[in-house]
């Protein structure tokens, strides 16, 4: 069934867990994401980029196929299909039309006063809907040059949450997209201190290749979504470089890109454990 995220954040907060994001690069990864998060009894958000979506073809393509999966693979978990850095409202509306229940808008690269007002556009347009909008402030992909790791300010942090109305924050404590080189810098006391002062639900971006007491901590100091993009993209391609390579003679797509399919499963079975969602419903 495709939910918002309100009621699952409110279950995770109560007890203490987080629900997972995982990005939907394809058709195929669909289908295993449902299939392994169904066997968990995790609840779970599916995240799609706006590049995913030109790759699949369309906004409505992608909910059409998350949709039937759902009713044909017998899926009884609760879904959150949801957006990843929507650049701007048109694309979030796009999203929410062709019935998305959760969309982030990341305004983070533009001043403090244009994101406050982009994202209050895109909350005005989804709460009627019911549709849960999440935002950002401080930016990711710039929280990895050498020393000079970003953080959100606290003061900020809260001032932009009351004034958009967002339903989640993604504050940006030291994390980045892709791979760590394993000097991470996570500010966990802010993360904690943020916490406290917005009261929403927090993301956590970037959590590809954290280990186990980090996670565990972050969801501590109030993670509640925790996204994990690049450990299944990279688990996934070794795999079905792994199996190219020791079968050269094989040309079957399907038997290619389900090579990788164990290798992703077995990711999404050890980040619902340790981020405490399986067995959740
Ligand atoms: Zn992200």
């Amino acid at each position: 069934m495709l939910v918002n995220s309100k009621k699952l954040f409110d279950s995770a907060l109560r007890e203490g867990y987080a629900i997972p994001s995982y990005n939907i690069n394809n058709l195929e990864w669909v289908r295993y994401i449902l299939e392994a998060c169904n066997e968990d009894k995790s609840p779970v958000i599916l995240a799609v980029t706006p590049s995913s979506i030109k790759y699949f073809g369309g906004y409505k393509i992608v909910t059409n196929i998350v949709k039937c999966m759902i009713e044909e693979l017998n899926i009884k978990i609760p879904v959150v299909l949801h957006l990843d850095h929507s650049k701007n409202f048109i694309s979030c509306k796009k999203a929410i039309d062709a019935g998305f229940t959760s969309v982030m808008i990341d305004a983070s690269d533009k001043s403090f006063e244009e994101n406050i007002s982009i994202t209050s556009q895109v909350v005005n347009y989804a709460k009627n809907k019911e549709v849960s909008v999440e935002a950002e402030l401080g930016n990711f992909d710039f929280s990895s040059a050498g020393s000079s790791y970003v953080y959100s300010d606290l003061e900020q942090s809260k001032d932009f949450v009351y004034r958009t109305g967002i339903d989640s924050y993604a504050p940006v404590i030291g994390n980045i997209h892709g791979l760590y080189d394993g000097d991470e810098k996570l500010n966990f006391e802010l993360l904690g201190a943020i916490c406290k002062e917005v009261k929403v639900p927090l993301v956590l971006h970037g959590a590809s290749g954290l280990d186990e007491n980090k996670l565990r901590t972050a969801i501590f100091c109030g993670v509640t979504k925790v996204n994990i993009n690049t450990e299944l993209m990279c688990a996934w391609s070794s795999k079905v470089k792994e199996y190219i390579n020791n079968n050269k003679e094989i040309y079957d797509p399907r038997k290619i890109i389900s090579s990788g399919e164990d290798a992703l499963k077995e990711v999404i079975h050890c980040k619902n454990n340790i981020i405490g969602s399986k067995n959740k419903l």
